[in-house]
C-alpha cells in the first residue's frame, strides 16, 4: 500500500480520436499498469469527482465557460484548441479538474498525492489552447487560497512545452518581472503572483508556444538537453526557488515529453533521467517541509507504451521518497 493516495476515474479519458497526437487512453493504461505491476492496490485508489462550476469561475471568465458547455464556442476558439470539440471532452476535463483538486487536498491532508490525469497547463481564462480547455492546476489553487487553506503555493511545471496558460493566469506581481536560471547561476526577483503562487517553468525554448508569459521563475532549454544537463539545470532551478519562496503546497506537472523519443519534445530525456527528474523534485519538496501533488500534462512518445512508463514512474519515484523518509504535512 502506498503513503499516499492516487486520484483517478475511468472518465479522464479524453476522447480525442485515435489520429490525434495526445493518447487519450493513457490514463487507463496508467492505471492499469500501477495494478500489474503491484506499484499500487486498489486502495490506493480515490474516485475522482467533478469540479464544481463555482471553483471553474474562480478562474475561467464566464463567457468563456458557457460557450464550451453550450457547444457555442466559435471556429477560431476550436482551432486554437487544437482538439476536436465535443460535450465528451468538456464532461472529462471537468472531472480532471475535480480530480486535480482532490489531489491537492490529499496532499495536504497527507504530505503527497499524485493525480492520474490533469495537468491542463496552456489552459488560459479566457481560452483553451494546446489540447487543454480549463486550467485543473489553476483552479486547484485557487480554490484552496479563496477557503484559506494556503497562503502560498508552487507550480513546479517540467513539461517540455511552457507553462503559459499558468503564468498568464499567475503572473508574477510587477510588471514582467521574472527570474531567469541557466545551468545553476539564477537571477531576476522571482516574484509570487499577487495571489500568492509563484510558478517556475523548465522547457525547450525552441517549442510551442511561440509567447512565453513570464512565469515566476523561467528555465529555458536548448534543443537536445541531456540527462546531465536537465538534472544540473533542475537542481540549481529548484534552489534558488526555494531560496526565494517558502510554498505552503507544491503541484508538480509532471510531463512526459522531455523524452528523447518524444514527438512534439526536442529534448533528449531517458525513462530513467527523468524518474531522476521526478525523485529530485519530490525530495525537494520533502526538504522544504511542502505538501506535493503530480499531475501529468502532456506525453506523446512514439510508442505509447513508453509515455505510460514515464507517467507510472512518477508514482514509482514519489513511492520511493516518501516510503522511506515518511510524507511530511504541514
Ligand atoms: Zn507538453
Amino acid at each position: 500500500m502506498l503513503p499516499f493516495s492516487l486520484v483517478y476515474h475511468d472518465g479522464f479519458y479524453l476522447p480525442f480520436g485515435s489520429a490525434h497526437v495526445f493518447p487519450g487512453m493513457k490514463y487507463r493504461l496508467i492505471q492499469q499498469r500501477l495494478l500489474e505491476t503491484r506499484v499500487a492496490a486498489g486502495s490506493d485508489f480515490v474516485r475522482a469527482q467533478t469540479i464544481a462550476l463555482e471553483d471553474v469561475l474562480r478562474v475561467h471568465e464566464r463567457g468563456y465557460i458557457e460557450r464550451l458547455i453550450d457547444g457555442t464556442l466559435s471556429e477560431e476558439e476550436i482551432l486554437q484548441m487544437e482538439l476536436p470539440y465535443s460535450k465528451e471532452i468538456v464532461e472529462a476535463t471537468l472531472l480532471g479538474c475535480g480530480g486535480t483538486l482532490e489531489a491537492a487536498r490529499l496532499a495536504l491532508r497527507d504530505g503527497a498525492a499524485c493525480a492520474i490525469g490533469g495537468g491542463f497547463h496552456h489552459a488560459h481564462r479566457d481560452h483553451g489552447e494546446g489540447f487543454c480547455i480549463l486550467h485543473d492546476v489553476a483552479i486547484a489553487l485557487a480554490r484552496l487560497l479563496d477557503d484559506r487553506a494556503i497562503e502560498r503555493a508552487m507550480v513546479i511545471d517540467l513539461d517540455v512545452h511552457d507553462g503559459n496558460g499558468t503564468a498568464a493566469i499567475f503572473p508574477p506581481a510587477g510588471e514582467h518581472r521574472r527570474g531567469s536560471v541557466r545551468y545553476g547561476v539564477a537571477s531576476g526577483p522571482m516574484m509570487p503572483s499577487a495571489e500568492g503562487v509563484f510558478t517556475l517553468s523548465m522547457h525547450q525554448q525552441n517549442n510551442y508556444p511561440a509567447y512565453k508569459p513570464p512565469s515566476s521563475l523561467d528555465v529555458p532549454l536548448a534543443d537536445g538537453t541531456d540527462d546531465a544537463e536537465y538534472l544540473e539545470a533542475l537542481e540549481g532551478a529548484l534552489e534558488a526557488a526555494f531560496a526565494h519562496f517558502r510554498p505552503q503546497l507544491i503541484a508538480y506537472v509532471a510531463g512526459a515529453d522531455p523524452y528523447v523519443e518524444d514527438k512534439l519534445g526536442g529534448l533528449a530525456l531517458t525513462i530513467d533521467g527523468l524518474k531522476q527528474r521526478d525523485r529530485t523534485v519530490f525530495r525537494a519538496a520533502q526538504s522544504a517541509g511542502a505538501p506535493v501533488f503530480s499531475v501529468y500534462a502532456g506525453g506523446y512518445a512514439s510508442q505509447v507504451e513508453d509515455t505510460v512508463t514515464i507517467h507510472t514512474n512518477t508514482v514509482v519515484a514519489a513511492a520511493e521518497v516518501f516510503s522511506f523518509h515518511g510524507a511530511t504535512s504541514c
